[in-house]
C-alpha cells in the first residue's frame, strides 16, 4: 500500500533524528549522490523511489525498520544492486545496505562475520541467503551451508539472533531463501583454510582455452568426461560468445582446478591436445578467481550434461546475434561442479533443493536495446528447453539467486519443503 505523502515526511524527519551520524538520507532525486546509489546491475525494471536510506549500523537498520512498519511505509533492502528486485517506486524506499563492508575474523572459532563473497561485486549476504553457487562450492559447500548464524531484523523490527540452537527453524529457511525472512544485518559464516585448495602456494589453475565453434563435437567429446568426473578436483565454465578482436563465434572453456599446474595440465590434456586457438591457463591466487567472471546471469540446471544439443545451442546463440545486434557481448555459459565435497549437507539440512545439480546453465545476456529484451528472453527459453527436453519435472531446478519469474516448484523444489516454507512465512 503506498504511504500518504505527510507519513512520508513524517518518517523522513523522525529517521533523521535517530539514525547514526555514518548513515545518510537521500531524497533529492537530481543528485549525483542519489542517481548513484540509485544504480543497479542491470536497467530491468528499475524504479525511483522517493528516498534512498544509506543505513551504515546494525542499529540504523533496526530503526528504519520499525519506523517504517509504524507508518506504514514499503521499502526493499539492497545490498550489492545486482539482482532485478532490489528496486521500489515513488510509494517506498530502498534501505541501502552497502555500506556493510566491515569483516571480523574470529581466529579460534574459524568464523568470519560479513565475509566476502564469490562475485567481485556481489552483495555477500544476499548470495549466501539464497544459496550461493561458487567455484568453491564443491570443496566448501554451498555459501548457505556456511551460514553458522546471522541478527535478523525481523518485520516487526525487532533484532534476533538465528543458529542452530536459536530459531532453528528459521536458520533452515535463511539457508538457500533467506532473501524472505527478514532483513540480514549480519552473517557469520565458517572459515576455511588456503590447505583446501591442495596447492602449496594456495593458487588454483584457471584461465580459458578457446575453440572455434565449428569444432563444437569434438571439444564436447574430449570436455563430457571429465564433467562426469565426480572425482576431479575442479569445476569449470563452458562459455559459448563471439570475443573480440574477431567476434567469431568461439568455445571457451574456463576451468578451474584445485591442483598444480602440472597436474591439471595432464588433466586437460585431452582438450589441449585437440590444439585450441587460444589457451592462457595459470596458477592464480584466490582472491583473482573471478576477474574474469564479472558478469553472469544463472537460468536453468541440470543433474546431467547432454553433448549432442551443443550445435543446435550454438545455432540458437548465432540466430540471437544476427536478430539482435546490440546482443554481440552476449555469452552461454555452462558451469559445472565435478567434485563432491565429504561435508555436503543432506537435501533436508537446509532450505536449498539443488544439490543434485550438475550443470547450472547461465546466459550473460548483454544488451542495451529495450527493444531486445523478448528476442532475448525467447532465445535464453529456448536453449532452457533444450536442455531440459529429456528431465523428469522433478528434475527442473532453476537458481532463486537468478530468477524470480520460473515457478516456486523448480526454484525450491519438493512440496514439503515448500510447504515448511510456506507455514515458515505465515508465522
Ligand atoms: C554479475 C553477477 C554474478 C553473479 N554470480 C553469482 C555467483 O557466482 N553465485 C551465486 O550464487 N549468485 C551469483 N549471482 C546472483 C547473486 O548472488 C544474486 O543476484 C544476489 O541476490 C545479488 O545480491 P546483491 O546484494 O548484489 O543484490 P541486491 O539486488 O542488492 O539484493 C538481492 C536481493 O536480496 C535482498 N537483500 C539485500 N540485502 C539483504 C539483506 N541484508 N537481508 C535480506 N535481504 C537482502 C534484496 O532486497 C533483493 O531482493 C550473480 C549475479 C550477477 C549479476
Amino acid at each position: 500500500m503506498a504511504a500518504s505523502t505527510d507519513s512520508f515526511s513524517t518518517f523522513l524527519t523522525q529517521l533523521v533524528a535517530s539514525i547514526s551520524p555514518g548513515a545518510k538520507i537521500l531524497s533529492d532525486q537530481s543528485s549525483t549522490e542519489f542517481k548513484d546509489s540509485l544504480q543497479r546491475w542491470s536497467d530491468i525494471g528499475l524504479q525511483i523511489p522517493t528516498a534512498i536510506v544509506l543505513a551504515a549500523t546494525g542499529n540504523d537498520v533496526v530503526l528504519t525498520v520499525k519506523l517504517a512498519v509504524e507508518l506504514n511505509i514499503p521499502f526493499v533492502p539492497k545490498s550489492g544492486g545486482h539482482s532485478l528486485w532490489s528496486t521500489i517506486g515513488p510509494e517506498g524506499f530502498i534501505l541501502d545496505l552497502s555500506r556493510f563492508k566491515n569483516i571480523s575474523l574470529d581466529k579460534e572459532k574459524k568464523t568470519v562475520t560479513n565475509p566476502l563473497g564469490n562475485g567481485n561485486t556481489i552483495g555477500v549476504v544476499p548470495q549466501a541467503l539464497g544459496g550461493g553457487i561458487s567455484a568453491l562450492s564443491g570443496l566448501c559447500g554451498y555459501t548457505s551451508d556456511n551460514i553458522v548464524s546471522a541478527r535478523l531484523v525481523t518485520s516487526s523490527g525487532s533484532l534476533i539472533t538465528v543458529s542452530s540452537s536459536s530459531n532453528p527453524d528459521l536458520f533452515w529457511a535463511l539457508r538457500g531463501t533467506g532473501q524472505f525472512f527478514g532483513i540480514v544485518a549480519e552473517l557469520t559464516m565458517q572459515a576455511h583454510p588456503l590447505s583446501v585448495l591442495g596447492t602449496p602456494d594456495g593458487t588454483v589453475w584457471t584461465g580459458s582455452i578457446v575453440f572455434p565453434a565449428q569444432r563444437v563435437e569434438e571439444v564436447l567429446q574430449a570436455l563430457a568426461p571429465m564433467i562426469a568426473d565426480e572425482s576431479a578436483p575442479g569445476t569449470g565454465l563452458l562459455l559459448i560468445a563471439a570475443p573480440p578482436p574477431t567476434f567469431t563465434t568461439c568455445i571457451i572453456i574456463i576451468p578451474v582446478f584445485f591442483g598444480t599446474a602440472s597436474v591439471a595440465e595432464a588433466y586437460y590434456q585431452p582438450l589441449i591436445s585437440l590444439g585450441p586457438l587460444m589457451m592462457d591457463c595459470k596458477p592464480v591466487t584466490l582472491v583473482r578467481l573471478n576477474d574474469s567472471m564479472e558478469a553472469f546471469c544463472f537460468k536453468g540446471g541440470m543433474p546431467k550434461f547432454e553433448p549432442s544439443v551443443w550445435p543446435k545451442v550454438i545455432e540458437l546463440f548465432e540466430e540471437l546475434r544476427r536478430k539482435c545486434p546490440d546482443a554481440g557481448a552476449t555469452g552461454y555459459a555452462f558451469e559445472w561442479n565435478t567434485y563432491s565435497p565429504e561435508n555436503k549437507l543432506s537435501h533436508s539440512e537446509t532450505a536449498f533443493s539443488h544439490r543434485d545439480v550438475k550443470v547450472w546453465a547461465e546466459f550473460l545476456s548483454w544488451y542495451t536495446s529495450p527493444e531486445s529484451h523478448a528476442e532475448v528472453y525467447r532465445i535464453e527459453q529456448e536453449v532452457l528447453s533444450l536442455m531440459r527436453q529429456d528431465q523428469d519435472e522433478e528434475d527442473e531446478a532453476a537458481f532463486q539467486n537468478w530468477t524470480r519469474n520460473e515457478p516456486l516448484r523448480r526454484r525450491y523444489r519438493g512440496a514439503e519443503r515448500l510447504e515448511k516454507l510456506r507455514r515458515l512465512k505465515k508465522e
